[in-house]
């Protein structure tokens, strides 16, 4: 029998995930597809029901459902409840089970790069959920220092309290007032960029000493990846992060390692 696996959010329809997901499939000849399914705000109780109705294998989850879904889960990974949410749940025999890989797959470009994390100092550009699985993945990784730069300073606040409980030091900021030589990682975290917008903090100290990495990869090189290249520093892509964050999901359903190569040629041309 064909397995069904799915996507849910909203807005869905620009999802890079099937293809991602479908091209892996076909490399390795799996009987299985991949679908993106609409779950608006507010309504994924129901939807979430019509999947156990299709006895769904497993499905990714993104804006606005990775906290929500956090309450229809049967069991939650370790990572799960840490971060509070969930991007990944697998049905095992009727259970659904919820994990997160967005934090392995945000950590993963960074340690294939043999760049060290442990006693470096971070600045997290953003207060959201994506924020908050890099928080937990650096804290993990024993960075020294977070620092939560967001345009809203209460978020700033409660995440970097967040960081603090997860046994790192951390402060926070607005993005205006961010002092970019204090950190060896910069990290975008905001969704500023997505619409072609300029940076959202100033790149003129950045040089070759900073890891710059952006997590939006709708478009693949935003305004802040391009003047932080400008200034030499080391660009990490967010399409890398969802690469990572996809393989991982791939190997929690089918038990077998992601055909890596297949599913980054598919990404990269859909760019
Ligand atoms: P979210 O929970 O909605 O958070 C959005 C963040 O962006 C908040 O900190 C918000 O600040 C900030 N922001 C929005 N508009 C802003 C503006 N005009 N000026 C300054 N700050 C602004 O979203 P999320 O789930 O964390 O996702 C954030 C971004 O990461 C999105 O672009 C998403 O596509 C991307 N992402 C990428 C991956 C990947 O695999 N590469 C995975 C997850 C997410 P306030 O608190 O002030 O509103």
């Amino acid at each position: 029998m064909v397995k069904t696996f799915a996507v849910i959010g909203d807005p869905i329809e620009h999802s890079l995930s099937p293809s991602i997901h479908n091209a892996a499939f076909k490399a390795l000849n799996l009987d299985c597809t991949y679908i993106a399914y609409r779950i608006p705000r507010g309504e994924l109780g129901e939807g979430i029901e019509s999947l156990r109705q299709i006895k769904i294998s497993g499905f990714n989850v993104t804006i606005p459902h990775k906290i929500e879904m956090m309450q229809y889960l049967d069991e939650a990974s370790p990572e799960c409840k840490t971060i509070g949410a969930t991007n990944t749940v697998s049905n095992e025999n009727g259970r659904f089970v919820g994990y997160n890989t967005d934090m392995d797959g945000f950590l993963e470009p960074i340690k294939k790069r043999n760049i060290g994390i442990s006693g470096e100092s971070v600045l997290v550009l953003g207060s959201g959920g994506a924020a908050r699985a890099i928080v937990a993945g650096f804290a993990k990784e024993k960075a020294r220092k977070i620092t939560i730069a967001n345009r809203t300073e209460n978020k700033a606040r409660e995440l970097s309290k967040f960081a603090s409980s997860l046994g790192a030091e951390s402060d926070h900021t607005t993005l205006n007032n961010v002092d970019t030589s204090k950190y060896k990682f910069i990290i975008n975290a905001t969704s500023v960029g997505l619409k072609n917008e300029p940076s959202p903090i100033s790149t003129n100290s950045i040089n070759s000493n900073h890891v710059v990495y952006d997590i939006i990869y709708m478009p693949m090189s935003t305004d802040f990846i391009t003047q932080s290249k400008k200034n030499s520093a080391t660009i990490i892509y967010g399409y890398e992060m969802l690469l990572g964050q996809a393989v991982l999901a791939f190997q929690i359903w089918h038990k077998t390692q992601a055909p890596y190569e297949a599913m980054k040629k598919v990404l990269l041309g859909g760019f």
